[in-house]
């Protein structure tokens, strides 16, 4: 099965995705607030010859995080290093990143809620006085000694700010979060993408590419790469309306953008447990899915654009699911209709 949201690329989809980031504000089409507030602090940070602030980016997967850190940096012309919380195991992995930074540079760590708690108590003394206590020998012989860091800006990005720790989150200046885009700007994406690829592609294609995108960035990124693919194999090359709508529909995108996993979880709601409410847990072990995935990758979409409600008792779906997946309902009865 065509996944389109997955999170782990391989080595191919990375460059893929590198070569198409922007490297400076101007190029990052959408979320123009955060931009604009971001605009001013660095060039704050900039006149001051200090740090920025420290940085938490907060959104679903692909709406821009990653992109945004390495802006950041290049918009303030330091140096960048890039890790991610599962990856900063024990206090001493953080302690030679940090050693290695230069004044003022970022240090970017994506999916920051999964930190160690070790390691994270590390981070506090980093983040507030750019000093870092670390235990060495054991047992009588045990002492603490003090290493003295370079200024430096923390970005931090997570799809699920809820499972921040308080003092963590308490040290980040600068709070962000990052919304879905619209069709507009994700039309732009697209245009500025199809460039870069050297591929045509006309105003109605980007459009509807756009339309199906989740308002999502790395989406459309995706699925233009696949359109192209189409373009190349069963058309001219060119990337049209027709040849775009025949690779959304082999791709089994439909026209909400939702996918064949996506329909499954409405499907597996409607059909399994009348329409919910249910709990996560259940939808997942019925699905086969992580319950994780599901609810950071998935879900938060699904009840974006109105298909599931998250109650106190579970996740439950609406009329639009029901009407959207041809389906009407007696709850009462509990009886479901096709209607064929
Ligand atoms: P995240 O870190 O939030 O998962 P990324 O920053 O890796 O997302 O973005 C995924 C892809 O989407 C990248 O290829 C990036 O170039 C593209 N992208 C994200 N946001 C934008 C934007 N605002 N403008 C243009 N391209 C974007």
């Amino acid at each position: 099965m065509y996944n389109i949201h997955c999170n782990q690329l391989n080595e191919k989809e990375k460059e893929f995705e590198n070569a198409l980031r922007p490297f400076f504000f101007k190029s990052f089409g959408g979320q123009n607030k955060i931009i604009d507030n971001l605009k001013i602090f660095v060039q704050a940070a900039k006149s001051r010859c200090e740090a920025l602030d420290h940085v938490l980016l907060y959104g679903s997967p692909g709406l821009g995080k990653t992109t945004l850190s390495n802006i950041i940096a290049n918009e303030l012309n330091v140096g960048i290093k890039v890790t991610s919380g599962p990856v900063l195991d024990k206090p001493g992995d953080l302690a030679g990143i940090l050693t290695s930074l230069k004044k003022n540079d970022v240090l970017f760590i994506d999916e920051i809620h999964r930190l160690n708690p070790i390691v994270e108590e590390y981070l506090y003394s980093a983040m507030e006085n750019y000093r870092i206590d670390i235990m060495v020998d054991k047992g009588p012989s045990a002492r603490s000694i003090q290493i003295e860091i370079e200024p430096f800006t923390l970005v931090g990005a997570t799809t699920r700010s809820g499972l921040l720790t308080s003092p963590l989150r308490s040290r980040f200046g600068i709070n962000l979060h990052l919304e879905y885009y619209d069709i507009e700007t994700l039309t732009s994406i697209i245009k500025r993408s199809a460039s870069i690829l050297e591929v045509p592609c006309d105003e109605d294609s980007a459009f509807e590419i756009a339309y199906r995108s989740r308002g999502t960035p790395r989406i459309c990124n995706a699925l233009l790469r696949r359109v192209r693919d189409f373009a190349q194999v069963k058309g001219n090359g060119k990337i049209d309306k027709f040849i775009t709508c025949f690779a959304l529909e082999a791709l089994n995108i439909d026209k909400y953008g939702l996918d064949e996993i996506d329909n499954k979880i409405l499907l597996t709601i409607i059909d399994k447990f009348n329409g919910g409410p249910v709990g996560l847990t259940t939808i997942s072990i019925a699905l086969g899915e992580d319950p994780g995935t599901i609810e950071e990758v998935y879900e938060p979409f699904l009840v974006k654009e109105g298909f599931i409600k998250r109650t106190p008792r579970g996740r439950e779906v609406t009329q639009l699911a029901y009407k959207h997946l041809g389906r009407s309902i007696c709850k009462k009865q509990g009886i479901l209709f096709n209607n064929l």
